[in-house]
Parts: structure tokens; C-alpha cells; sequence
């Protein structure tokens, strides 16, 4: 009994350290708007990177005729072809291809990672069907997602800041990785021409912009987590270029990189960020996205072991492995609805080697992943409302303009809870008027069309 009453006592004191009710999400939000201002007055004058893209023009809908996209960003990386048939044929063929990249060429070298891709590139041209038509006489072109930190130069140019996500090649950082790829597809014979050069938030904006024209920003909430937005040209003043036609600039925000005294951290984010690759780093990514959230679930019950046997006298050494439970099995556990949390037991048992569990210890488990959840949730709803207030959107309009925001991304599209929270957060903190003109929609890989869609937008033919 005693054991129950440790556990719970720990449980009451994470549910408290994690809390974040609507006065605490307000000062979240309103440093993001704050950070953001800084941000885009000077580079390095924010945790928030507000990073020029170079994109000033979003998809119309007039796009025509045959382009190519590359996604590198992850373990996989995907190539796809579309044929944009205008304001009336819109998509009119699309094909895709997903190849997983050798984990040897995630530490090799950049020759090989690019020729690696660039052989695969090539196979998919060749296999290029009727329904594709390139006009006589062009070059075909292709739209870059690389989902790494890169300072932009122009819409087609970028040098790399660092490699994430596992990735560590020599003599990439500090390369034009438009060029590299160039090169490598020279190399395989391939006539293409890079036209853009974007990451997944800019993509995820310029496919969700095609389908709806309301779209004024994009999350990303996968294993990492980003946001992007399209600001007034004249509202950066770190921009010293000739203002474009259009008035408008896409800054990708790098948002995962942002903190403030007003998150709510615990002992275990400490320990977690301590021990992780970028300490000091990517805090309000750590709170939120795929990658951390299973992590932290983890920390809290090694805690509830060691202070209050909750899986008995001994403690697990599973347990003991960082990043063994990972955030798909946490949404597992925490979605368990049989009375005896058959799903919760079975995970316990495969993933920590915890043969049998009570009732009581599993429903302990779910009230776990819940706090954590719904903290990530509710955090990334404050950093949506942040840029709402920084356009002017958060408050009721005389025009009842509609805001869309295109989100994408494994977390959000099969963590439930985390979805929900997400939106029902937002709704309450805008409020019944102003929540009925702001939507949130799914962009189910909408980056790779993206930035097939930035190609023909930039396309040195218009
Ligand atoms: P990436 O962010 O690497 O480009 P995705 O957008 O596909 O890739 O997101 C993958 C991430 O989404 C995984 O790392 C994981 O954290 C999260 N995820 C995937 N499936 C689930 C799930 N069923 N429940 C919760 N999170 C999930
Ligand atoms: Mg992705």
C-alpha cells in the first residue's frame, strides 16, 4: 500500500510540474511572438532561427507541365513525378517512389550519399511513362526537400549548418548542397536542373497552399518538429534585398529550437536534454515531437520503479535503455481501451521484459503517457497561437478571413490524443469566433508535391 501511495505521489508531482493551463500557454505564446519579432530583426538575435527561404511566391494553381521532387530528410528518401495540367487539369498524374537509405551512407561520405541518390533518381526517369510530357528542347526540373538546417542563399542555393537526425557525413557542412547534388547527378548522366531548394515546413505550405488558397502557415510534428509561415517582406528587417513583387517572404521558423522560462520542464526534460546529442539545444522540440515523447514516458517510470517498486522489487533493465520506448508504442498504450489494458500489459512485457503487471500498475502507465501527451499537445497549440498573434489573426477580424494551418507528420496523424488536444487547445484559447474561421488540416505528404510545386513556380522556362 505504502508502494501505491510513493507512486501516485510521483505522479501527482509530474502532473503538476507539467501543467499547463491557459494563462502559462498565453505567456508561451506570447514569448513565441516575441521571439519571432527578434528573429527576423537579426540573424542570431533569437533562439528562433526565422530563416529567409527565398520562396516569395506560393503555388497558384496555374502551375503546368512535368516536374520532379527529391525528399531527403530521414531514413527514407522518396522521389516523385507529377503533371501539372493548370488552373483546370490541376494534378493530372503523380507518382512516387520511397527508398530507404543504407545506414552505412548516413556516416559515409558525401560523394556516396548523393550518388547513392542520384542512381536512384536516374532509375526512376527511366522509368518515365507516356502520361509524363516534357517539352521539346527542356531540361527537366526538380524541387530539393532536404530537412536540414541550411542557410539559404537564394531559392535554388543553401549551405548546410549541420547535419541531425542521425546523419553525419565529413565535408558536408558548409557546401552548397544544391551543388552536390548537381554534381553527383552530372555524374550519372542525368539532364536536370535543381530549381528549388526547401525543407519539409516549405514544402508542407506550398502543397497545402495548392489545395487551399487559405493556407498561411505549416507545422511539422514528426520526429522533430518545425513550423513555417509567409510574412510581409516589409515586416523583415533583416532582409536587405529588393522587396518582392509579391510583398510576401515564407520563413522557415526552425521553432524546435525554442524555449522560454514559461515552459513547464521537468526533472526528467533536464536529464533528457543533459544526456541527448545537442544539449542546450531543440528544447521545445524535446518537449513536443516524435522523437522525445516515448523517451520521457520512459524516465518517469525508471523514477516510479526505483522510488515505489511499481513493477516489483526489482527494477527492469529494459528500463534502464534510453529511447527503448518509442513515441508509436507509447500512443499504443495510452489508445489501450480493454477494461484490463491488454495492449499496456503486452507492450510492458515485449518492449521492457516485464512479465506481469497489475491492473493498477498499467493504469498508472496510461496516466503517464496522458500528462505527457497532452503537455507536447497543448505546447505545440501555444507555439500555433504564437504565430496567429504575431499576424494579427488571434483576434476576431471585421473581414471573417479564413487561416488554415497545413500540419504533416507521423505524430500528428496517428497519435490521436495528441491531435485532439492539439486542436481542442486552440479552440479554447481563440475562442468560439475566432476558432470558427481558424482550421487545421492534415497534409498528408504534402512537402513532396510541394516542392514540385516550388519547381514549376520558380521554373527558369516562365
Ligand atoms: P519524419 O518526421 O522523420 O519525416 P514522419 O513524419 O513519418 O517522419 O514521422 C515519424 C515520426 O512520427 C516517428 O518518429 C514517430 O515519433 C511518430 N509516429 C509515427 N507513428 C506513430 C504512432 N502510431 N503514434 C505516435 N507517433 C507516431
Ligand atoms: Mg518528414
Amino acid at each position: 500500500a505504502k508502494r501505491w501511495a510513493r507512486a501516485a505521489a510521483v505522479l501527482r508531482d509530474l502532473e503538476e510540474r507539467c501543467a499547463a493551463p491557459p494563462a502559462r500557454l498565453r505567456q508561451v505564446a506570447d514569448a513565441v511572438a516575441v521571439e519571432m519579432h527578434a528573429g527576423l530583426a537579426s540573424d542570431g538575435g533569437s533562439k528562433l532561427g526565422m530563416i529567409i527561404s527565398y520562396v516569395d511566391s506560393l503555388p497558384s494553381g496555374q502551375e503546368k507541365g512535368l516536374f520532379y521532387a527529391l525528399d531527403l530528410g530521414g531514413t527514407n528518401f522518396r522521389v516523385l513525378r507529377v503533371q501539372l495540367g493548370g488552373k483546370e487539369g490541376r494534378v493530372v498524374k503523380q507518382e512516387c517512389q520511397e527508398i530507404s537509405i543504407p545506414t552505412r551512407l548516413m556516416t559515409g561520405s558525401s560523394h556516396e550519399l548523393f550518388d547513392f541518390i542520384a542512381s536512384a533518381l536516374a532509375k526512376f526517369v527511366a522509368s518515365e511513362g507516356e502520361d509524363f510530357h516534357l517539352p521539346e528542347g527542356r531540361q527537366r526540373e526538380l524541387g530539393f526537400t532536404f530537412s536540414f538546417p541550411v542557410k539559404q542563399s537564394s531559392i535554388a542555393s543553401g549551405t548546410l549548418i549541420k547535419w541531425t537526425k542521425g546523419f553525419s557525413i565529413d565535408g558536408t557542412v558548409g557546401e552548397d548542397v544544391v551543388a552536390e547534388l548537381s554534381r553527383a547527378l552530372d555524374r550519372h548522366g542525368l539532364d536536370m536542373n535543381v530549381t528549388a531548394l526547401v525543407n519539409d515546413t516549405i514544402g508542407t505550405l506550398a502543397g497545402g497552399r495548392y489545395d487551399d488558397k487559405d493556407v498561411i502557415a505549416a507545422v511539422i510534428l514528426g520526429t522533430g518538429t518545425n513550423a513555417a509561415y509567409v510574412e510581409r517582406a516589409n515586416a523583415i528587417p533583416k532582409w536587405h534585398g529588393l522587396l518582392p513583387k509579391s510583398g510576401d517572404m515564407v520563413i522557415n521558423m526552425e521553432w524546435g529550437n525554442f524555449r522560454s522560462s514559461h515552459l513547464p520542464l521537468t526533472e526528467f526534460d533536464q536529464a533528457l536534454d543533459a544526456e541527448s546529442l545537442n544539449p542546450g539545444e531543440q528544447i521545445y522540440e524535446k518537449l513536443i515531437s516524435g522523437m522525445y515523447l516515448g523517451e520521457i514516458v520512459r524516465r518517469v517510470l525508471l523514477k516510479m520503479t526505483e522510488e515505489a517498486s511499481l513493477f516489483g522489487d526489482d527494477i527492469p533493465p529494459n528500463l534502464k535503455i534510453p529511447f527503448i520506448l518509442t513515441t508509436p508504442h507509447m500512443s499504443m498504450m495510452h489508445h489501450d481501451r480493454s477494461p484490463d489494458l491488454k495492449t499496456v500489459g503486452a507492450k510492458l512485457r515485449d518492449i521492457l521484459g516485464i512479465q506481469s503487471t497489475s491492473l493498477k500498475a498499467r493504469r498508472l502507465v496510461v496516466a503517464v503517457c496522458d500528462i505527457v501527451a497532452k503537455r507536447g499537445a497543448r505546447l505545440a497549440a501555444a507555439g500555433i497561437l504564437g504565430i496567429l498573434k504575431k499576424l494579427g489573426r488571434d483576434t476576431p477580424g471585421s473581414d471573417k478571413q479564413r487561416t488554415v494551418i497545413a500540419v504533416d507528420g507521423g505524430l500528428y496523424e496517428h497519435y490521436t490524443v495528441f491531435s485532439e488536444t492539439l486542436e481542442s487547445t486552440l479552440r479554447d484559447m481563440l475562442g468560439e469566433e475566432v476558432s470558427s474561421s481558424v482550421v487545421i488540416k492534415l497534409a498528408n505528404d504534402g512537402s513532396g508535391i510541394g516542392a514540385a510545386l516550388l519547381a514549376a513556380a520558380h521554373s527558369e522556362y516562365l
